[in-house]
């Protein structure tokens, strides 16, 4: 997600704090005098009464000067008998307990639970065609743009195919690709379709799965290792055939890009020494020699802690 839009969706959970507090705080009570509590006692004005220590609050029958929710404190040299007062009135006592209202922002924090989990789910790390290496994915650019912006093809009629198969050997970046797909458009990656929902990519589980009608916005996608049966009704194929030297480097560039290596690594030598490793494969290789970096105390990834290959 980008910082502008996380920016206005904490600017949005803020005020929607505010909002809420506002309304969820208890409507606050007006501080009377003492004297002037006993006196509506005295004139038998009192609807209820809660007392804790010295804190009494309570609700006048009639609102005095537009007060009708009142709070007060008994001053420890009061000696009047307040309780005989009221019991002899039938007033109840101890209705409710005494209030301490929560304060604003804690009150706010509770939509904001929801609201923080969103963002947090929204701005998770998907992978996009970033993350993909050494496959051209042009034949993905004009899907990625109707998911994007699908009523745009609709208007004019124009359909998008919606059935797309990806071939390949295991480890090639089939199931990535999906993935990369769904967060290159920016939309949810699904394992059914659903007609309810928007523009979407669905990965089946199984070619055969693929459903005669097009469901609505969704983008339908299914890997296989070798050709199906039901390869025909997809309305494009996708072929991931073992990264050659070129598309190893590429991978290797991906899986480092976050990784901090020493001048000593050459992605170029490793490229050629990894030839039949998969993306998978050269995946595990770049996340070994992490490892026995780490092991090692090491801050920098160097030549010699990616395992021999070849
Ligand atoms: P498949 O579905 O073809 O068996 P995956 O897509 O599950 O393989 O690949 C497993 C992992 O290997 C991916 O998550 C990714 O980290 C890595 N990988 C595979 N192919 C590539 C690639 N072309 N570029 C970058 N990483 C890759």
């Amino acid at each position: 997600m980008r910082l502008g839009r996380l920016l206005l969706l904490i600017l949005l959970v803020a005020a929607g704090s505010a909002v809420a507090a506002l309304l969820l705080a208890p409507p606050s009570r007006t501080p009377v005098a003492y004297t002037a509590f006993l006196g509506q006692v005295q004139i038998d004005n009192m609807a209820e009464v809660s007392a804790s220590g010295d804190t009494i609050q309570g609700r006048f029958k009639q609102a005095v000067d537009g007060v009708s929710r009142f709070t007060t404190e008994r001053p420890p040299f009061a000696d009047d008998n307040i309780f005989a007062m009221l019991q002899s009135n039938g007033v109840p006592v101890n209705a409710s307990p005494v209030e301490h209202p929560a304060p604003w922002w804690l009150l706010g924090l509770i939509p904001a639970v929801p609201a923080l989990a969103l963002i947090i789910w929204l701005s998770r790390r998907r992978p996009t065609f970033a993350d993909v290496g050494g496959v051209d994915l042009s034949p993905l650019a004009d899907v990625v743009d109707y998911l994007r912006s699908p009523r745009r093809y609709r208007r004019l009629g124009a359909m998008i195919p919606y059935g797309i198969l990806v071939v390949g050997p295991p480890g090639t970046g089939r199931t990535l690709l999906a993935h990369a797909l769904a967060g290159e458009a920016r939309v949810p990656l699904l394992r059914r379709p659903r007609r309810w929902l928007g523009p979407a990519v669905v990965l089946l589980d199984d070619p055969a799965l693929l459903p005669k009608g097009r469901p609505g916005n969704q983008v339908l996608m299914a890997v296989a290792s070798a050709e199906p049966e039901a390869a025909g009704r997809f309305a494009r194929r996708i072929t991931l055939d073992p990264p050659d030297l070129a598309a190893r480097r590429e991978i290797l560039a991906v899986h480092t890009r976050r990784v901090p290596l020493a001048a000593d690594v050459d992605l170029d030598a490793l490229a050629a020494a990894t030839g039949g490793l998969v993306g998978a494969g050269l995946r595990d290789l770049v996340n070994e020699a992490a490892l026995r970096a780490a092991r090692r105390g090491a801050g920098r990834v160097a030549a010699a802690d990616f395992p021999a290959t070849g």
